[in-house]
């Protein structure tokens, strides 16, 4: 029997195996397990915060208190996780040579703080406050506390370096994650609903570039039936767990049963 045969994870072990120079595209899903909400579904942020009044920049620009009881549970939430299973899965996919760099939507560190080198944040990160009148930056334990929103030097009120909707992708992320997804041999979507734009198109151009395109997400998302050419179905922990363990067993061999 074919190593991968019809199971979706040993596919995916086997394609990881052979290809080697992956890339990781992660979404909030990833850093579900590590008690960070996604945004969309019932326990999301957005049932809770409505887009629309406090995830755009125009919000910001026009209320950026009350944009802050939002970015304040963001910036306690995100500063007390700790990185899980998933992020070191995909840190020592790296260390063994087959994932090349994470692109990841999060801003919340934990690759990073996972052991992932190369890291390509596109929506910026928690860590970082920016403020939008003189463009100074502050790390964000120096200027907020609890409770607080965090003042610039000149008076006005800060925004973390994260992009809010109606902001620009970082051009350095953006030109570094379209070069990573036109040349990786697998891309491996995790824990992301696509629905974020233009990161929900680089599946989309691996793809077109030739990549095979590996998803890791419990459900289905509109990648999965256009894009997707394995889907495995489960949580991010156990699956990257998994896929370490079973590469690191067989190393570059066929996998076996
Ligand atoms: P999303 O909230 O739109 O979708 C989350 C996806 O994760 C869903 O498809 C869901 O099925 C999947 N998922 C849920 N639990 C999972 C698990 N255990 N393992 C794997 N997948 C799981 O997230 P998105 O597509 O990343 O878009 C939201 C935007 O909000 C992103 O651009 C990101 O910048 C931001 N965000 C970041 C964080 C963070 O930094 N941790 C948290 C929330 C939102
Ligand atoms: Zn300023």
């Amino acid at each position: 029997m074919r190593a991968g045969g019809n199971d979706p994870i040993r596919e995916a072990a086997r394609l990881l195996a052979d290809r080697r120079n992956a890339v990781a595209l992660t979404g909030a899903g990833i850093s579900v397990e590590s008690g960070i909400p996604s945004f969309r579904g019932a326990q999301g942020m957005w049932a809770k915060y409505d887009p629309t009044e406090y995830a755009t920049l125009h919000a910001f620009m026009q209320s950026p208190r009350k944009v802050w009881e939002m970015l304040s549970e963001m910036v306690s939430v995100c500063g007390g996780a700790a990185p899980n299973p998933a992020h070191k899965g995909l840190a020592a996919l790296e260390e063994m040579g087959i994932v090349r760099a994470v692109i990841t939507q999060n801003v919340d560190g934990l690759h990073q703080a996972g052991g992932s080198r190369r890291v390509i944040e596109y929506h910026g990160n928690m860590e970082e406050l920016i403020c939008v009148y003189c463009w100074k930056r502050y790390p964000t334990r120096e200027r907020w506390t609890p409770g607080s929103v965090p003042l610039c030097d000149c008076g006005e009120i800060l925004k973390p370096n994260v992009v809010l909707f109606g902001e620009p992708i970082p051009w350095l992320a953006q030109e570094q994650a379209e070069e990573e997804a036109r040349t990786c041999g697998v891309l491996v979507v995790i824990g992301t609903s696509a629905q974020v734009s233009p990161a929900c198109d680089i599946p989309r151009v691996a793809k077109e570039a030739g990549a095979v395109v590996v998803e890791i997400n419990p459900e289905p998302t509109s990648l999965t039936a256009s894009v997707t050419d394995v889907h495995v179905t489960g949580g991010a922990s156990e699956v990257l767990d998994r896929l370490a363990k079973l590469i690191r067993k067989t190393g570059s061999g066929p996998l076996e049963y």
